[in-house]
């Protein structure tokens, strides 16, 4: 029998796990060309020639009990912590060391550390519609409750005064992530700044920190030379999860990290509790072998141009069918207005065109849909009659 508390999370899944299902058997059946298949965020860019060097070179001369063995500490090997911190310095002028550094099973592994550290069950976690479905998950993991805040469809930058709202002396922490998925869009300094003051005034009058939890897998994914700003330097209380997921094109190797700065309260016991959390939520230590080889590899990037061609062929085929799309800054997705109230219906109503979208419904956001553009140029330029058919039938 399977524990009554996993029930939930089963019948969450299987919306997500039907879809997948459907392109495997649509594929089979009317040929991988065939079927225009949006709806995972797994990179279609190889990862950097660099990575799979570092890799084999690291294999030919280091030491591999210490290449193989468990990390001393929990956190992760000291020297690959310093990199980060050190490149992080580089690019945002802060003052990180290894200390406050650590590699993490990728972004996923790090938001449940994150969450196990700072919230106890019981407590509250704000997150902006739309956002990544797992949040509620990650949160449920530990006993805490995710409340969403509605969007704000205008442009979809977080709702700041809703948010607002809902802050109770039970609320622990917020989530966000900019570049967003599923909408694309970058949170403006202007967000940020506003943001930091409500959560300052409001940590003050609960008399308990709320921290931010910036989730950034798609940091490195931002085009037309938009700025991503760095979180911590806007909100002391800001913890960072990162992730080489989509940046060096590696989710299948777990890796990422989380940056918790010296400024944060009570700084040691989050840090020691952050370090733990890794251990007891089994993670152990985050893989040793791609720890090392994202070292040698912290100054390489993915082919963005490939993903910025998608979105352009993407959102200007869409936009010029009749489409209302939100224009992406960043990440790789596209988020759409569905045609029709139901966005369920209209994925559903998509497949027969043999195209595979996900309802906005699934990030707490009805109405919307959204569209992956990391797949091949061509799926993109193929599939664009077949969005025409489909709003044609609607229209008709
Ligand atoms: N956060 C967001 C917004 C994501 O889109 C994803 C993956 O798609 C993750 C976290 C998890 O990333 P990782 O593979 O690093 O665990």
């Amino acid at each position: 029998m399977t524990a009554k508390n996993m029930i939930p999370y089963v019948e969450g899944n299987s919306a997500i796990r039907a879809m997948f299902e459907e392109g495997a058997r649509m594929a089979e059946q009317f040929g991988k060309e065939n079927v225009y298949d949006f709806s995972l965020g797994n990179p279609s860019v190889p990862a950097p020639a660099e990575v799979n060097q570092a890799i084999r070179d690291i294999l030919e001369e280091e030491d591999t009990l210490l290449i193989h063995g468990y990390n001393q500490s929990n956190s992760g090997y000291e020297d690959v912590r310093s990199t980060v911190a050190e490149h992080l310095n580089k690019l945002h002028g802060t003052s990180f060391t290894s200390q406050n550094i650590i590699m993490t099973v990728g972004a996923a592994s790090g938001l449940n550390v994150a969450i196990k550290a700072l919230v106890d069950p019981g407590e509250e976690i704000l997150a902006f519609a739309p956002y990544f479905v797992e949040y509620g998950n990650y949160a449920k993991n530990h006993g805490a409750v995710l409340r969403a805040v509605p969007a704000n469809t205008e442009n979809f930058q977080p709702n700041l005064q809703v948010m607002q709202s809902m802050i109770t002396e039970k609320t622990r922490a917020v989530i966000i992530n900019s570049p967003n998925n599923p909408t694309g869009v970058v949170y403006s300094k202007e967000t940020l700044t506003t943001l930091a003051a409500i959560l300052e005034k409001c940590s003050k009058m609960y008399g308990e920190p709320i921290f931010i939890i910036s989730d950034e897998p798609y940091r490195e994914l931002a085009y037309d030379g938009v700025e991503v700003p760095y979180v911590t330097k806007f909100y002391r209380n800001t913890i960072v999860g990162y992730s080489w997921s989509k940046s060096l094109s590696l989710p299948g190797e777990r890796i990422g990290y989380l940056v918790i700065p010296s400024e944060i309260d009570d700084f040691e016991n989050a840090a020691a509790a952050a370090n733990i959390a890794n251990r007891v939520l089994g993670y152990v230590n985050a893989p040793t072998l791609i720890q090392r080889a994202c070292a040698r590899c912290i100054d390489c990037s993915t082919d963005i141009a490939a993903y910025d061609r998608n979105r352009k062929a993407l959102y200007e085929g869409l936009s010029e069918i009749g489409y209302e799309c939100t224009k992406p800054e960043g990440a790789f997705y596209l988020f759409v207005k569905s045609p029709i109230d139901d966005d369920v219906a209209f994925c559903a109503l998509a497949k027969k065109y043999h195209i595979l979208i996900v309802p906005g419904s699934s990030f707490a956001c009805p109405g919307y849909v959204r569209i992956a553009y990391c797949v091949s140029y061509d799926t993109i330029i193929n599939s664009l009659p077949h969005f025409r058919e489909l709003l044609n039938e609607i229209r008709s």
